[in-house]
């Protein structure tokens, strides 16, 4: 159990009203969790401060070799006064799965997610209560060393800051409009695509901005090798409902294993679909459409839980999908995940952490 040390801010900042858009991860609270990493110590002084800037060396790992790791998930104020976390557990596991492979020390699951609670408890007055708006919370550990030659860091910094938030898709559950990239790739098999390290996020957004230019709000990857398996969204993991049965793309190595996609996973087991985890060729795809049996596409993830997809562009194919609508199964596992997020369908997963 880490002994925190807690330094109030003296300054409070001005919350956002009722009526302020809440831009996604523009607005941070009042206080940041930092716990510093060296050799011979570990990890030590645990301390909740004022939210402020970081003075870090110029040369330190981080900004020329990225040797960094980051998660990303939320507190909800639930139906019954509580603070809610969704599986905590998971960002804890998946960040030290990420810290491996990039040489970064891991950190004890329980001292991960109690940095989370305590931080969250402090600032829980930021949690927004409207429909779709919840606390974003951001845990991110980065090489402090500052040395300019190639090689593992000796110090880190475990960081985590807040963003009260609003919908992520102005579009809200609107079907997004995605951009199949048959150009650019984001990641390889024994790269680093399966670890949330922002190097897979800076080789995306040459991508992003094309995309956007043409009008899609999304891109979705192929692999790395032959561009022809269906990979994940920006940051979502993508599902197709065809002829009724659940298909997604299977961990390979260079996806990232998202925690609603297992979440949604096991939810439509439950509910009598048929889930299959298989590498997914965008011809498969093209060609359910072109018989009519693609039902529906949604993405999963954190920031908007599920993303109904109503048209993807694969060259100059444009698929639309089913009438452009919002999904049957999408629907309902949206008001599912999302339910229970926020306390108004019971968790008989186990899956939520009160604070
Ligand atoms: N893929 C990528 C590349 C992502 O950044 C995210 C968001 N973390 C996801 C998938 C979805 O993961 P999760 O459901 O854990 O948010």
């Amino acid at each position: 159990m880490l002994d925190i040390k807690v330094e109030k801010t003296q300054c409070p900042k001005e919350k956002p009203g009722k009526d302020d858009p809440l831009l996604f991860g523009t607005i941070f609270t009042d206080h940041m969790f930092v716990m510093d990493y060296d050799e011979e110590k570990g990890w030590y002084d645990p301390r909740i401060v004022p939210y402020a800037d970081l003075t870090l060396s110029p040369a330190a790992t981080i900004f020329h070799y990225g040797q960094g790791v980051f998660e990303g998930l939320k507190a909800y104020n639930s139906e019954n006064g509580n603070v809610n976390l969704f599986r905590p557990d998971m960002n804890a596991k998946r960040s030290n799965r990420s810290s491996d492979r990039l040489c970064i020390p891991e950190i004890p699951e329980e001292d991960y997610i109690q940095a989370i609670e305590q931080l969250v408890a402090l600032d829980k007055d930021w949690i927004p209560s409207e429909p779709d708006h919840s606390l974003y919370i951001r845990p991110f550990i980065i090489g402090t060393d500052p040395f300019l030659g190639l090689k593992t860091s000796r110090y880190y910094q475990f960081i985590i800051i807040l963003s009260p938030v609003g919908p992520y898709y102005p579009e809200g559950l609107d079907p997004v409009s995605i951009w199949i990239e048959d150009d650019y790739v984001r990641a390889v098999r024994g790269g680093i695509g399966e670890a949330k390290t922002g190097g897979n996020y800076a080789a995306s957004i040459l991508s992003q901005v094309k995309a956007h230019d043409e009008g899609y709000s999304q891109v979705l990857w192929l692999d790395g090798v032959e561009r022809k398996y269906i990979e994940e969204v920006g940051a979502m993991n993508i599902f197709f409902k065809i002829g009724g049965k659940v298909v997604t793309p299977k961990l390979n190595g260079s996806i990232l294993p998202g925690i609603t996609r297992d979440s949604v996973i096991q939810l439509c087991k439950e509910w009598g679909y048929e889930v299959e985890e298989k590498r997914i060729s965008i011809d498969e795809i093209y060609e359910a459409h072109k018989a009519g049996i693609l039902e529906e596409v949604w993405g999963t993830g954190t920031a908007a839980v599920i993303s109904p997809v109503g048209k993807l562009r694969w060259g100059d194919e444009i698929m639309q999908v089913k009438d452009g609508g919002i999904g049957e199964l999408s629907h309902k596992l949206y008001d599912t995940v999302s339910g229970i997020q926020l306390g108004k369908i019971e968790d008989t997963h186990g899956w939520i952490v009160e604070i």
